[in-house]
Order: structure tokens, then C-alpha cells, then sequence
């Protein structure tokens, strides 16, 4: 498997059809002769899109593959904590086979990469870091998996924990992340600033679950531009979730998203249909990064997920009301071109020179083919096939 491939008649992002030569793991150019000797793919007619990017997931906690979870967990934030910290030791949740389940899902929906946030707490440690750590090894050549340690349980009010989100950063996790600097750890300066030390420390991005409500969220929101400002972290910082920009408040709204797009900090939407989100259009109109992500699969947060990305364009498009081609195509966007960037992926897309993780996707236009999320014909990673029909080639180890 040498990562050559040529792709006869495909139509990259719906325009016309053309053949595609991919050499040593990535595009070389479209329209030439078949080079002598070289795996050919018929595509069909299909479209052709840079790999999905899932930007925003929970590897080390999904369910998959171990039967069906009753979830009876109570209805506050904390509630969830708590019983998930409870059933991960009931139930014995591995981190490196879970999450290897997840990744493989992934794949066979075409996503070529992943950032996951992985639990860090002082009951299970770095137990997940190092389970997701080896998946991503594993797996390095179907997918690219950028690990987020992540204080799930809080972190100043749990004593201990930042010195375990230090070590899972020597370890190998990729970005710091937080959560609710205000409404978990409540302190917010205290959370943010511990967060932005180790980034500046370790010399590694910020991802921050911002769940808070309106002014609340709006106010912590402002402390982490503060600091991504101070510390010259433009393009470095994340917001994941992010409610309080679907605050009623018109104005303050948009306060932030110029404050956002100046010190160019990206947002990360799961559009969920429970709570405000983020306004995409209007960010993406501001100059802000706008990506998605699957949040949690199948775990004892809740019953939902499937890993599909083409799934999660779908929502972000139902939720922000897009209805117009142009507006599904930039869904799409979000789950592609925009996780590329917020994860910082080089050598992304379709252009030549390229790296050659692409999805081959059946449908008359793209706004169809994200519409109808019918199964991938082809996935492939780095100029080499990995899915077909919507089945990974590759499974759990
Ligand atoms: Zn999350």
C-alpha cells in the first residue's frame, strides 16, 4: 500500500467531473492520463470532499459495543459527573477499547480526523490520556487523533488535579482544555489562569467547555479573550460549545463575536437542539472559525451519537435555520474546512500539493449529499483506502 491511487470520474466539492492522481499520500493534480501501474478507483460520478473533522468528541467514554446503558442520571450538570465518574468503575469503561471503537465509527463515516477531549481527575488519573494515547497510535494511519486533557470533574475545587493535567501534557496530550471556569471551579480567574500557564508552559493550544448561560458565559467568555490577547495566542484558543452567543441579548452578541474574531479565537458548536448556540453564519461572516463536533456518543451523558459528521452538518444547518444550498454548504464547512483549521491541520483539502485524506460522497449536488448522509462510498486516508460503503476496512484491534 504505497499511498498512490488515481480516482477516475469524480466531481470535487459537485463541480464537473474529472480524475483525480494522488502520489506518495497526496493530491498531485486532476485531469492528467492514469499513471502506468497505479490502483484505479472508479468514482462514478461521485462527489469528491476534503475528509470530515470531527472536532469535538469524547473518545475515552462512549458506550459503544458494551450494550445498552439505562441512563436514569439526574438533571443537573453535576449530576452527570458524578454518575459517570460512579460508572465508569461499575461498569469498567476502557479508555483504549472504547475509544478505538469510536475511531473506527468515525472512520467508516469518513472523518480522517479527530480531536477528543480525554477526562483528567484524581479518580481516574491518566488512565484515559494513556488508553486514547494508544488508540491514536494504533490507528495512526486511518486517523489523526488530537488529544484535549480535560478536568471533567473540575478542577481547583478538586486538589490535585492540575498537577495530573500537567503530567497528562508530558505525556503527550496535544491542548489544554477547561470547563466552566465560573460555574464548576467558580473561580474563573483562578481556572483560566492555571489553564493559560500550562498552555504558555507546554506551548500547546486552549479548549475550553464554556456550558454557561447568557452574561454568565459572556463574562468568562471575556476573561478568555483577555488572556488569549496577553499571551499572543491568536488562532490557539477554542471555545467549545459556547450557549451564551445564543443569549438574546442582540448587542452584547455582537460585542463578542467582533471581540472573538479580532483576537481570532474559534468557536466549536455541537448544535444541540436543547440549548442556544452560536449564530454561524455571523461568526463565519465576522471572520470567526466555526467548526463541529459529535460532543459525547453513546455515553451515560446521554443516548445520542453516531459519529457521522455528515449527521452533524445536517444539525447545524436544521438549527441556524439554513435552508438555501449555498447556506447547507456551509454546514459542511463546519466539518470539514473549519475543523481543519481550528485543529490546526496542515496540508488540508483539495487543492494539489494536498494531503489525500478525501471522501467520496454519492448525490446529484453537495447540499443533496449532506441532506440524504447516505453511507461513504470511499474514504481515504493519506492516498490509501480506508472505507468502503460505510464500513471501515480497518477494526478494532
Ligand atoms: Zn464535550
Amino acid at each position: 500500500m504505497s499511498g498512490d491511487l488515481y480516482i477516475t470520474r469524480v466531481r470535487p466539492m459537485g463541480e464537473a467531473a474529472t480524475n483525480l492522481t494522488v502520489r506518495d499520500g497526496r493530491i498531485v493534480a486532476y485531469g492528467e492520463a492514469a499513471p502506468p501501474g497505479v490502483e484505479v478507483i472508479d468514482g462514478g460520478d461521485a462527489i469528491l470532499i476534503p475528509g470530515l473533522v470531527e472536532a469535538h468528541t469524547h473518545l475515552d467514554k462512549t458506550l459503544l459495543g458494551m450494550g445498552w446503558y439505562r441512563n436514569e442520571v439526574g438533571p443537573r450538570l453535576i449530576d452527570k459527573i458524578e454518575n459517570e465518574r460512579a460508572e465508569k468503575k461499575r461498569l469498567g469503561i476502557d479508555p483504549a477499547r472504547q475509544s478505538a471503537r469510536q475511531a473506527i465509527l468515525s472512520v467508516s463515516h469518513g472523518s480522517t480526523a479527530i480531536r477528543s477531549h480525554v477526562d483528567v481527575d484524581t479518580e481516574v488519573g491518566l488512565s484515559g490520556i494513556e488508553g486514547v494515547l494508544r488508540t491514536r497510535e494504533t490507528y495512526r494511519d486511518i486517523v489523526d487523533i488530537e488529544i484535549v486533557a480535560f478536568p471533567q470533574s473540575g478542577m481547583l475545587i478538586r486538589p490535585g488535579t492540575v498537577e495530573l493535567m500537567e503530567q497528562a501534557l508530558r505525556l503527550g496530550a496535544h491542548v489544554i482544555g477547561g470547563l466552566d471556569p465560573s460555574a464548576i471551579d467558580r473561580d474563573p480567574k483562578g481556572h483560566l489562569d492555571v489553564i493559560f500557564r500550562l498552555a504558555e508552559r507546554f506551548g500547546v493550544p486552549v479548549d475550553v467547555h464554556l456550558h454557561e448561560p447568557a452574561e454568565l458565559g459572556a463574562f468568562s467568555m471575556e476573561l478568555i479573550i483577555e488572556r488569549t490577547r496577553a499571551l499572543g495566542m491568536q488562532g490557539q484558543v477554542t471555545i467549545s460549545h459556547a450557549f451564551c452567543l445564543g443569549m438574546a441579548d442582540q448587542d452584547y452578541v455582537a460585542n463578542l463575536i467582533d471581540a472573538l474574531a479580532e483576537a481570532k479565537v474559534h468557536i466549536l458548536t455541537t448544535a444541540p437542539a436543547s440549548r442556544p448556540v452560536p449564530p454561524v453564519k455571523r461568526l463565519v461572516e465576522a471572520g470567526v472559525v466555526v467548526a463541529a463536533g459529535s460532543d459525547g456518543v453513546r455515553d451515560t451523558w446521554g443516548p445520542y451519537g453516531n459519529a457521522d459528521m455528515l449527521e452533524r452538518a445536517v444539525l447545524v444547518g436544521m438549527r441556524n435555520n439554513f435552508r438555501r444550498d449555498d447556506e447547507v454548504a456551509l454546514a459542511l464547512d463546519t466539518c470539514t474546512t473549519g475543523g481543519a483549521r481550528l485543529m490546526g491541520l496542515e496540508d488540508y483539502g483539495l487543492a494539489p500539493g494536498c494531503k489525500a485524506d478525501l471522501v467520496l460522497l454519492d448525490g446529484e449536488t453537495l447540499a443533496e449529499a449532506v441532506v440524504s448522509r447516505a453511507p461513504r462510498r470511499v474514504v481515504i486516508k493519506g492516498g490509501r483506502v480506508v472505507a468502503r460503503n460505510g464500513r471501515s476496512l480497518v477494526e478494532v484491534a
